[in-house]
């Protein structure tokens, strides 16, 4: 979400003639996209804007902008850190970045933005294959533990015309696959339902993959399931926060369902979508997380065998409940159980990556591998990473039949044995 702010961003500032620089010492305006989710992400913000003080003091016109999470949260308090921040604009604001440095006196944009739904911004995407799409905004759950609440403010549903018509657009100009976003997109609530649109997207033409972020279990219904079953372009994977194993902690984060009930909806899954990846997020420590509450993740996470997980150590986050809870629990033991987590993620990562040697896959691909320049890089439809030898005939945005010849712990390597020219 905060990473297709920032394209839309750079697409807002493109139309006031601002174009990116290589290097920060060149820059006119710096503008942090920043995300406060967890208090690492904060930490590292401030110590990058610190860095920009003395920029501003060789380059007296510099104008620095915070925008995002942090922006919302802390408004001008930012200021007393840093004198030098001259616009302050929250994620349901970003629309207006243009607005905002046209002024030279800074501002404070942090005002809830109801309208947020119905603009067209003109994102600048640095990928040409495939793209995200922003359905909804905005989060009503309010997860004991979580600022999303408080920072991009309300769920809002975008009409269903305006999805679909950004979507045309970009299958259109040669994008082969989307991502829906939305912090809770089975809640979507726009013309239709979130299967609904699911179906609508379905028939653009030209598009070859559909994906969506997050899916909350809570809201996880037989419609989704039914919908993913049938709709051929909607990929086989869904992204589903357990959080907990733990049905105690699960009620004190106000999660809205049992380790129980999650585990029959997985099993739903499973029975309609052959094949399906199912991945996750875990959060280890929440404020009086017992022993015995982190086994039953450790066995949650034995049992259910995730594709893949993102694993946080709980952090207190400004204005959430979970912030004042009795029990918060030292750092040490926290890191002890992240570590225990993804020490057997891992393995469990491994072994389901392994078992898919000698298998075909579907692959799009996107294009040159970041780390080896021999490789070229894509995604099953299950959104495993597969790395390939590069060769000639292949470009960026062809969907390749791949037999998979080894199965790492983070990605896959394999031959191509079909090119499809669609
Ligand atoms: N709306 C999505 C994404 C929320 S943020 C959802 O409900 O899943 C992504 C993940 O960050 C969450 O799933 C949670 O695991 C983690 N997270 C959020 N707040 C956190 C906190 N205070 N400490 C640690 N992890 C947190
Ligand atoms: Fe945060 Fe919960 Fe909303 Fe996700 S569903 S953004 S974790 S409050």
């Amino acid at each position: 979400m905060n990473a297709h702010d920032s394209e839309k961003m750079m697409g807002l500032l493109r139309e006031e003639g601002y174009d990116p620089v290589g290097d920060p010492g060149e820059a006119d305006l710096i503008v942090f996209n920043t995300c406060s989710i967890r208090e690492k992400a904060e930490q590292k913000f401030y110590s990058q804007l610190g860095c920009t003080r003395r920029l501003k003091e060789r380059n007296p016109l510099l104008k620095i902008a915070v925008a995002g999470c942090i922006a919302q949260q802390e408004g001008v308090r930012i200021r007393e850190k840093a004198p030098h921040v001259d616009y302050i604009i929250g994620p349901q604001n970003i629309g207006r970045v243009g607005e905002a440095v046209a002024r030279s006196e800074g501002g404070v944009l942090t005002e809830d933005n109801p309208g947020i739904v119905s603009a067209d911004l003109p994102a600048e995407r640095r990928n040409h294959v495939k793209a995200w799409v922003n359905i909804m905004y905005g989060c009503n759950n309010f997860c004991s533990y979580c600022v999303v609440p408080y920072t991009r403010g309300r769920e809002r549903s975008r009409p269903v015309e305006k999805v679909l018509a950004e979507i045309r657009g970009l299958a259109g100009s040669g994008y082969r696959e989307v991502t829906l976003l939305g912090q809770n997109v089975n809640s979507y609530r726009g013309e239709v339902s979130f299967p609904g649109l699911l179906r609508l997207v379905n028939d653009v033409e030209g598009l070859e993959r559909i994906r969506f972020v997050t899916s909350h279990p809570k809201d996880l219904g037989e419609d989704l399931v039914a919908a993913m079953r049938d709709l051929e372009k909607v990929c086989e994977h869904i992204h589903l926060p357990l959080q907990s194993g733990s049905d105690r902690i699960l009620r004190l984060m106000n999660r809205g369902y049992t380790y129980a009930e999650y585990r029959t909806k997985v099993e739903r899954l499973r029975r309609a979508v052959p094949g399906i990846a199912i991945t996750t997020d875990i959060i280890a420590g929440f404020p009086g997380e017992t022993e015995a509450d982190h086994r039953a993740t450790v066995s949650a996470l034995g049992e259910i065998g995730f594709d893949g997980i993102f694993a946080f150590k709980f952090s207190p986050r400004p204005m959430t409940r979970a912030s004042e809870m009795e029990g918060q629990l030292p750092e040490g033991i926290k890191s002890e159980r992240l570590s225990e987590i993804l020490r057997l993620q891992d393995d469990i990562t491994e072994k389901k990556n392994r078992a898919l040697e000698g298998s075909v896959q579907e692959v799009l691909l996107e294009g040159p591998s970041g780390s080896d320049p021999g490789t070229a890089t894509g995604r099953t439809r299950t959104n495993k990473i597969v790395n390939i030898p590069l060769s000639g005939d292949i470009v960026p945005g062809m969907l390749l039949q791949v037999k998979i010849t080894k199965g790492h712990r983070h990605s896959l390597e394999g031959t191509v044995i079909v090119t499809d020219h669609r």
